[in-house]
């Protein structure tokens, strides 16, 4: 039997329900932030990933799914957003008129060790802010995200947050770096050696226990802010803490793209395990400049929604029921059954969930499945009611029951479904 491939899995008609309503509450709440949907390719241009996310990042060396089309494209599964969302808007010269804010949401792709929360095909939710350089629109960013959650009914998380400088402070701890590590080169992983040269900050986002035990005791890149980072650091903090949002600093946090400058953070929830980051990001100034753009610094934020669903599946949060069908349709013998046919479609067609047999069976076995569906009202008809004019309708949930008449039949029933929408 061919099954899924590796990483990645199906999600079944009753869970989509909880997919569908995740992905609805986000729209809404992105909307009223006033952000607007952007749909990129799941496909892009390799050099997209390589120059956006960067060389020498996990992402770009180990976990892109890249492929060579029929026309000699180098293409990549999108194994992040940002970098495509950057792209479109560039490709499209959204920057008109800045601020600009857009979401996202959809499938990405990375070449990873799958576990419980981790996979080779997840999904993301994100949003990204253009032309907006001031603190207020990283605390915009993290406030929408704390929002997110919170409203999900998601409430044990922790915000870290941490600062990586711009380009100039970046560079005087690049080189204490390389001076710290060069005695204790030999120590580090064999991908870390290659990274020392090209770019040897991704060292300190290295997992491996060999990279961990060389990493101890360097300075933290906090110490080598510029005032001006150092004072935008600040006021965002100030920012959050006046919104009433905690965050605890975190000088390791590094995350692992190359595009971050200034603000990065990352949410994390409570009992997830290893993989218990539900959402990161960060400001990125330069992104938009490197890959051809003009100046335009921005800010951005993305979610995983499988992570989402596994905390709320262990805060034990139904963010909906499963669709049951309004009514059960019981036809006894070959004319009712085309009867009732006509009569469901005619329901259907108004938007009516009907459940709708397509062979004959006996009463007995549609009381049954009327029950195991779930279904508020079962109609039964059979060759009787047909030839009075009366069938008989029963409310599935007191066991009571009444006549109606054929005649009127699809009005009394999308009538009654009315009333129930009403009622609840
Ligand atoms: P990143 O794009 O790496 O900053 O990740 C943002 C969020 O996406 C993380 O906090 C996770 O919630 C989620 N995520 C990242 N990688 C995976 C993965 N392989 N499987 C499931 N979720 C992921």
């Amino acid at each position: 039997m061919i099954k899924a491939p590796r990483g990645t899995s199906d999600i079944l008609p009753a869970a989509s329900s909880q997919w569908q309503e995740l992905e609805g509450r986000l729209r809404k709440l992105c909307t009223a932030y006033g952000y607007g949907e952007l749909r990129t390719p799941i496909f892009e241009a390799t050099e997209l990933f390589a120059r956006g996310v960067g060389e020498g990042t996990d992402i770009v060396d180990k976990e892109m799914y890249t492929f060579t089309d029929r026309g000699g494209r180098s293409l990549t599964l999108r194994p992040e957003g940002t970098a495509p969302v950057v792209r479109a808007f560039l490709e499209h010269k959204l920057n008109q008129s800045l601020p600009a804010r857009f979401f996202y949401l959809g499938p990405m792709f990375r070449y990873e060790r799958p576990q419980a929360g981790r996979m080779r095909q997840f999904h993301q939710f994100g949003i990204e802010l253009f032309g907006a350089p001031g603190p207020l629109a990283d605390v915009e960013v993290i406030e929408l995200a704390w929002t997110a959650y919170r409203e999900l009914g998601i409430s044990d998380l922790e915000i870290k947050l941490n600062s990586l400088g711009c380009e100039e402070c970046r560079a005087a701890y690049r080189q204490e770096l390389k001076r710290r590590l060069a005695p204790r080169l030999s120590e580090l992983c064999g991908h870390c050696q290659g990274r020392y040269e090209r770019n040897p900050l991704r060292i300190l986002d290295c997992k491996s226990p060999q990279c961990q035990g060389a990493l101890t005791e360097l300075p933290e890149l906090s110490t080598y802010l510029c005032p001006e980072c150092k004072e935008h650091f600040q006021q965002v903090k100030e920012g959050l803490s006046a919104l009433g949002i905690p965050a605890v600093e975190d000088p390791q946090l590094v995350r692992g793209f190359d595009y971050y400058t200034r603000t990065v953070f990352e949410i994390v929830a409570e009992g997830l395990g290893a993989q218990d980051a539900v959402g990161g990001g960060g400001r990125y100034n330069n992104l938009v400049q490197d890959l051809g753009g003009p100046s335009v610094p921005a800010v951005g934020f993305a979610a995983g929604i499988e992570r989402i669903l596994l905390v709320l599946e262990k805060y034990g949060i139904k963010l909906k029921e499963e669709e049951k069908p309004f009514i059960y349709l019981a036809p006894l013998g070959k004319e009712a059954l085309l009867y009732l046919f006509k009569t469901g479609t005619q329901l259907r067609r108004q938007g009516i969930p009907v459940y709708l047999p397509l062979e004959e069976k006996s009463l007995k076995a549609q009381m049954k499945a009327a029950d195991r569906c779930g279904a508020s009202w079962t109609l039964i008809v059979g060759e009787e009611e047909l030839k009075s004019g009366q069938a008989l309708l029963k409310n599935m949930v007191l066991g009571s029951q009444q006549q109606i008449q054929t005649a009127k039949i699809v009005e009394a029933i999308a009538e009654l479904y009315r009333e129930e929408g009403s009622r609840k």
